[in-house]
């Protein structure tokens, strides 16, 4: 069994590092907020207050953290983790969302180290980070891979290589990109179809054996009640944030201009997104589906 540093315990890693737990693998964990990391503990990791203690000794060093500057703060420099790998080898695996730049500027910075990187962000959300069925899409060269694979399949459904290094970011922004969309449009279909008189669940019986169909229309419905499971039914809560849906709408359109790729669908989704967010306290928090506000609404006159 693998020695693994974990560092960053929040919604996403607390529950991906008690899914290591589980398999057998041996934990030493880190995160800002203490708090975050007493489950971790209380399922047999082992605690440092310092990340740097954590990456001693070990075989793979996880990193599960909100955004690309904070990872490049912890893993660059004099002081970051890159320099502090004493003898050993580890394999650094990034599971958050950065840009692809940002996930190559620090596989060669690994490189010019002496140490290994990845980037391997996730998509399916808390659930899936609780039940072990996340989707992982990796960047890295083949033998990287290879290595990581064992250890991700402990908190995975699926595992794919996506291609060199920063392609794992790239799959994951292409990706969100696309829900994002297809989120809005099915928001607009729906909401017209009420409008209309139709019965939402009726409309969305009928969509989903039509062309219409799609994974958010069937499982991920914005209408309350439609879905049992989905984060509509609950108020929106304990869903995919509207707030990290934007982050990621960000992160596509930045790559789309540096790569002179037109991306009018992502660019309109942001603006819908930033509306509702901005129309209402709170809004931030809630799963991405709440955008169908901005539609049920509807136009005065
Ligand atoms: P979160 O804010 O709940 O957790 C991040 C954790 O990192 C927090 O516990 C925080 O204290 C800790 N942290 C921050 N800076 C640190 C530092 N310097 N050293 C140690 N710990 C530090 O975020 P999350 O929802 O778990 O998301 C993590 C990443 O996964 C993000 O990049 C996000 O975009 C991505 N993601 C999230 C979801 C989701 O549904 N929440 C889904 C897919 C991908």
């Amino acid at each position: 069994m693998a020695r693994i540093a974990f560092i960053g315990l929040g919604t996403m890693g607390g529950p991906m590092a008690k899914n290591l737990l589980a398999t057998g693998h041996r934990l030493v964990v880190h995160d800002l907020v203490e708090a975050s990391t007493a489950e971790a503990v209380a399922a047999g990791a082992e605690r440092v207050t310092v990340p740097a203690q954590a990456v001693a000794g070990a075989d793979f060093v996880i990193t599960m953290l909100p955004n690309g500057g904070i990872v490049k703060a912890l893993l660059l420099g004099g002081g970051g983790l890159f320099a502090a790998v004493d003898g050993s080898k580890p394999l650094f695996i990034d599971c958050s969302t950065i840009a692809p730049e940002d996930a190559r500027i620090l596989a060669a910075e690994a490189v010019a180290r002496g140490v290994e990187f990845i980037d391997a962000p996730v998509s399916g959300g808390v659930q899936g980070a609780r039940e072990a069925t996340l989707a992982f899409m990796v960047g890295g060269t083949d033998e990287q891979f290879s290595r990581a694979e064992p250890i991700i399949r402990a908190m995975a459904r699926i595992v794919l290589h996506a291609g060199p290094a920063g392609s794992g970011q790239s799959a994951k922004i292409c990706n969100n990109m696309l829900a994002a969309v297809i989120m809005a449009a099915t928001c607009e279909a729906l909401s017209l179809g009420e409008r209309l008189g139709l019965e939402v669940e009726t409309l969305s019986r009928i969509m989903a054996g039509s062309s219409g169909s799609s994974f958010l229309l069937e499982r991920w419905n914005p209408y309350p009640g439609i879905v049992a499971a989905a984060p509509a039914s609950r108020d929106y809560d304990n869903g995919f944030q509207l707030q990290l849906m934007l982050k990621d709408l960000g992160l596509a359109l930045e790559s789309a201009r540096a790569s002179h790729q037109p991306a009018p669908f992502g660019a309109l989704a942001q603006n819908l997104y930033t509306l509702k967010q901005q129309s209402e306290a709170g809004a931030r928090l809630k799963d991405f589906s709440k955008i169908i506000d901005v539609f049920r609404a509807g136009l005065p006159g």
